[in-house]
């Protein structure tokens, strides 16, 4: 997509720090990095995010995962990695190019995902539940 600066980093007109390419994946370091060695993995094709993403991706993408997380958990020393998938603004998305974050992590390293809540019941609870599952399979 023209103007995308995703596109462009898959294409090589912007320079970045590549880790790993398949046909139809790339990855590269993040500029600025939760922790040294946070990469993120993009599909070659534009996405805007996960919703328009081709679910044919599946295999490469955690096979691609997997070889990624082993390399950085081998080269940094870290201790355990989270994937993140940011869309939307409210999601904190930046990028409208489809990627996933692989942050390697390190007991105490003071990075903190988010605050967790609970639900007012456990009728609400079953009830959200009921929507989700009767709209999964519209
Ligand atoms: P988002 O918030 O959209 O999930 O994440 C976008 C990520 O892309 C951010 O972590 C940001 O640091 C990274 N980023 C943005 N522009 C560039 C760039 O030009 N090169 C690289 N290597 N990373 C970028
Ligand atoms: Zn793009």
């Amino acid at each position: 997509m023209q103007d995308c600066i995703f596109c462009a980093i898959a294409k090589g007109l912007i320079p970045s720090s590549s880790v790993y390419e398949t046909p139809s994946l790339y990855a590269f370091l993040d500029l600025n990095p939760a922790n040294k060695g946070h990469t993120l993995i993009i599909p070659k094709a534009h996405y805007s995010n996960l919703l328009d993403a081709d679910p044919q991706l599946g295999n490469e993408l955690i096979d691609a995962m997997q070889r990624v997380a082993r390399a950085i958990i081998t080269v940094t020393g870290a201790e355990g990695f989270n994937v993140i998938q940011n869309n939307g603004r409210a999601a904190g998305q930046e990028v409208d190019h489809l990627h996933w974050h692989i942050i390697p992590r390190f007991a105490n390293d003071g990075l903190t995902l988010w605050k967790q809540h609970s639900y007012d019941s456990q009728e609400e609870m079953n009830r959200l539940a009921t929507a989700i599952r009767v709209q999964v399979m519209h």
